[in-house]
């Protein structure tokens, strides 16, 4: 049975961090989270000027993960223990912050001076109680390894950041099953594929516009799906644009979900140890450099 779409989310315009912009459908006033699913944040797409770059500058998180994607313009990170890193079109950084990461992601130092466009997505998945406090880990994946699979028509192209997309698998290991496709659909795609029917869903259309099992969704919208076991996408063939999506999703944990700004954890206990420990340095210190 094809999965309907049982709510339609518009994303919200918001500034974040050091002020960079970005286009927001969860959380929501209408949906707090998609469990295991916390937060959709779209990048831009922004074109700055020289020194005009804004990005978040020395922060903290605890108890979930970040999930960085690039469309456009790079960024680079660096973290309280000493990692540092660029990301580049196409390239995807998957940081569990476990018990504790203190990092910054900022525009290129290129961007920062000669100006340029930043595009990107990041998500936040959540991390079951038993893995809050596991160690942090980094997964950076080039966009070369990223799998991608075409459909047979040749009209829907995937990038397959986690999950299984057209019998194509992610690279990508998680720590629960999370879904995580970048589809790229030309105009007269009709597409139908499985989706695992224990997953929690949602489809963010971030150019042009798409029908999911019958009901259209257009640019900034979030559709979140209902009971099923395939995803059915389709363009109409009349459309002038392609559209691109992001599928979301993953088992849910079915756990409480505590959050204080960079903080998700499962009691109010937890959050104010998170503090704590934030404050008292436990989760490090960027050294400059
Ligand atoms: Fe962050």
């Amino acid at each position: 049975m094809h999965r309907p779409v049982t709510q339609v989310i518009t994303a919200r315009h918001q500034t974040e961090g050091g002020g960079f912009k970005v286009r927001r459908p969860l959380p929501s006033a209408g949906l707090r989270y998609l469990d295991p699913i916390l937060l959709i944040d779209e990048m831009g797409p922004v074109d700055y000027r020289p020194g005009e770059g804004v990005g978040a500058p020395d922060h903290p998180h605890r108890g979930f993960e970040t999930v960085t994607y690039m469309l456009d313009g790079e960024f680079e990170h660096r973290d309280s223990a000493g990692h540092a890193g660029r990301l580049q079109p196409g390239d995807v950084q998957w940081m569990t912050a476990g018990r504790g990461v203190v990092h910054s992601e900022m525009p290129s130092t290129r961007i920062m001076a000669e100006g340029g466009r930043v595009h990107g997505f990041q998500i936040w998945v959540n991390l079951p109680a038993r893995l809050k406090m596991t160690q942090p880990r980094y997964q950076e994946v080039a966009a070369s390894r990223i799998p991608e699979a075409i459909s047979d028509d040749g009209l829907a192209r995937v990038r397959v950041i986690a999950g299984e997309a057209l019998g194509v698998s992610a690279r990508i290991d998680t720590h629960t099953p999370i879904i995580y496709q970048h589809w790229i659909l030309q105009p007269g795609t009709q597409v139908t594929q499985k989706l695992p029917a224990d997953c929690n869903a949602m489809l963010y259309v971030f150019a042009g516009a798409i029908e999911s099992a019958g009901k259209p969704l257009v640019d900034g919208e979030l559709g979140i799906l209902g009971k099923g076991d395939t995803l059915e996408l389709s363009v109409p063939a009349e459309a002038t644009d392609s559209a691109q999506v992001l599928l979301l999703g993953g088992v849910p944990l079915g756990e409480s979900v505590v959050q204080h700004g960079p903080f998700v954890m499962n009691t109010r206990e937890e959050i104010n140890q998170a503090i704590t420990d934030y404050q008292q340095g436990r989760m490090g210190v960027i050294q400059p450099g």
